[in-house]
């Protein structure tokens, strides 16, 4: 007996000439690559600052002057944290789904892994529902502002000074 596979499948896949990649774009290419991991990095350090609880931007100054509040503007840099009224709705729902991806996967790595009763488990995660958001609320709001300044860098642009206020 004898297979019969015939080589179809590099039809198509050899032209030649036109495709070949001149110096042009290979430069682009490299450009682009340095481009990228630029931008890797400068994501690894905004969301490494939101992690810290630090500005955004300069990573110098700390978001919260107490537990639970927030300074308005950066110290260091003057970037303006809370820019609207209700800015950080955003990280109430970051908030949230880090809670409820954590607790159901909890809930069935438990069932899984050591077959926790379902009383227990709604014990535990019941409880954890509602002390994690309080302790993530930090992070919640340092995560949001440290997305949105990683993609609408712009728009918190500081303006410290908008006139006396009180
Ligand atoms: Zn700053």
């Amino acid at each position: 007996m004898r297979d019969r596979h015939v080589g179809i499948a590099e039809e198509g896949a050899g032209e030649q000439g036109e495709g070949m990649p001149s110096d042009s774009v290979y430069a682009r290419m490299m450009a682009g690559r340095s481009v990228e991991s630029g931008r890797i990095r400068h994501l690894r350090s905004v969301l490494g600052r939101g992690l810290r609880l630090r500005c955004p931007r300069c990573g110098a100054a700390p978001l919260f002057r107490g537990l639970f509040s927030m300074y308005e503007d950066c110290l260091s840099c003057d970037l303006r944290f809370e820019r609207e009224q209700g800015y950080f709705v955003g990280a109430i729902y970051i908030n949230y789904a880090v809670t409820a991806v954590i607790a159901i996967a909890g809930y069935f790595a438990l069932d899984h892994f050591i077959g926790l009763s379902l009383t227990y488990q709604l014990i535990l995660w019941g409880s954890f529902a509602v002390w994690f958001p309080l302790f993530f609320f930090r992070y919640s709001r340092s995560l949001w502002l440290s997305l949105d300044y990683i993609f609408n860098p712009e728009s918190l642009r500081g303006e410290r000074r908008r006139g006396p206020r009180g």
